[in-house]
């Protein structure tokens, strides 16, 4: 009965442990999760009056397809203030989440057996949704060495006459780590000589950076703009994963080509929603750097205290609110019940079981030597939550 299309994907691996978590919570035993995907903050108050007043006001229709002219005219100016980045309004598609925009552009560039390059570690989502469009994700392994960022040795090795898309995340989910100019600028020569391939830039934490300035693939390589599609949104920034805005900027093209999705899928995001991401822009940004001080005390924690335990290495992210570390001295080992602990996914359902401790394998994420923590959590929780994989680890023969 179910399609092929809708078995050949998995379900998201981050939620399977979280739900676990949730479960075990709920009879009782008490867990750490350090597996949250959002901030653990709340959406800044002007914002949400915004909100409330769009709600007074009646501002309860549809809107256009591709979102408000305002709210789009207010992203089409941030793009300029903070990226040099110029598009028109038209160019400008808003979604339910920055995951639609990925969704729907994959959707409106891949055809049938269409190659996309992903490198790993990478957020879950992106070779389900190649796959839901009916391209083939190439996965591209980089190394802890490298902070798990793509070489442009790698990206070349990797293009086929098959390749249709590459997809970069910087600030990246699941690792924190942050490609530079230089290294961006590496990538685009590499792409500059293969014009058939279109770019997906992933920037939805460009504004949980902790050093330096967030550079995007078409700041260091402008020559790129008529084939990348740049993907942001309010969810992380501004702690507002659960009022569903997103949006990319594409060339005219493809912005149209998404909007003819979205138009015959759902529909503009929720109006109340694209006021208060109207607000987020217009404002300054006191809130965000009041939360990205925040995060970055507790990196700074997290990464001293990793490297402190034993077998445990982490190289220092430089943006969103994650840490990678690399547990691979401690694979092929033995629990205390005599279980041998084979890849990452063994060792965080260990973690999970014995030391109430959540953290999402590696293995969701193409990378088997490492787990990834969240640090969207309190500074207690963190601590106690190094506490108990420094037990774990230490329990392992
Ligand atoms: N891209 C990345 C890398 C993410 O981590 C997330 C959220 N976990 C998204 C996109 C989607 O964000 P949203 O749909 O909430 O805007």
């Amino acid at each position: 009965m179910i399609s092929n299309r809708a078995q050949s994907i998995s379900p998201s691996e981050t939620l399977k442990i979280s739900s676990l978590a949730k479960q075990l919570s709920r009879k009782g035993k008490s867990i750490v999760s350090l597996s949250a995907g959002e901030p653990d903050f709340k959406t800044p108050s002007h914002i949400c009056q915004a909100a409330i007043k769009a709600i007074n006001d009646g501002f309860h229709g549809y809107t256009m397809n591709t979102g408000t002219p305002e709210l789009r005219g207010e992203i089409c100016k941030k793009l300029k203030r903070d990226s040099d980045l110029q598009y028109e309004p038209s160019q400008i598609v808003c979604t339910n989440g920055a995951k639609q925009a990925l969704g729907f552009s994959m959707l409106a560039l891949i055809d049938e057996g269409d190659e996309a390059i992903i490198p790993a570690p990478h957020w879950v989502s992106y070779p389900q949704m190649v796959k839901l469009a009916g391209g083939q994700p190439k996965i591209v392994r980089t190394s802890f060495e490298n902070n798990y960022k793509m070489t442009p040795e790698q990206l070349e090795e990797a293009i086929t006459e098959k390749t249709k898309i590459v997809l970069l995340c910087s600030p990246s989910n699941p690792t924190g780590a942050c490609y530079s100019r230089d290294e961006l600028e590496a990538l685009g020569e590499v792409l500059k000589s293969h014009p058939e391939i279109c770019i997906i830039s992933d920037e939805i934490y460009e504004y949980i950076r902790f050093e330096g300035e967030h550079v995007g693939i078409l700041q260091s390589t402008p020559e790129l703009s008529d084939r990348t599609v740049v993907i942001n949104g309010f969810s992380k920034g501004f702690a507002m994963t659960g009022w569903r805005l997103g949006y990319l900027a594409a060339p005219q093209s493809i912005a149209d080509a998404v909007a003819k999705i979205q138009s015959q899928e759902t529909s503009a995001p929720s109006s109340i929603s694209q006021k208060a991401g109207e607000a987020a822009y217009r404002n300054d940004l006191e809130a965000v750097h009041f939360m990205c001080d925040e995060f970055k005390k507790r990196r700074d924690f997290m990464v001293e205290s990793l490297n402190a335990i034993e077998g445990v290495r982490c190289f220092k992210p430089h943006g969103a609110f994650y840490v990678f570390p690399d547990i691979s001295a401690h694979l092929n080992k033995q629990t205390a019940d005599g279980e041998e602990i084979s890849n990452s996914t063994d060792f965080c359902m260990y973690l999970l079981e014995k030391q109430g401790l959540a953290a999402v394998p590696g293995d969701a994420f193409s990378e088997p030597n490492g787990i990834r923590l969240s640090y969207a959590a309190s500074m207690e929780e963190l601590e106690e939550g190094i506490k108990r994989l420094k037990e774990g680890v230490a329990a392992l023969d």
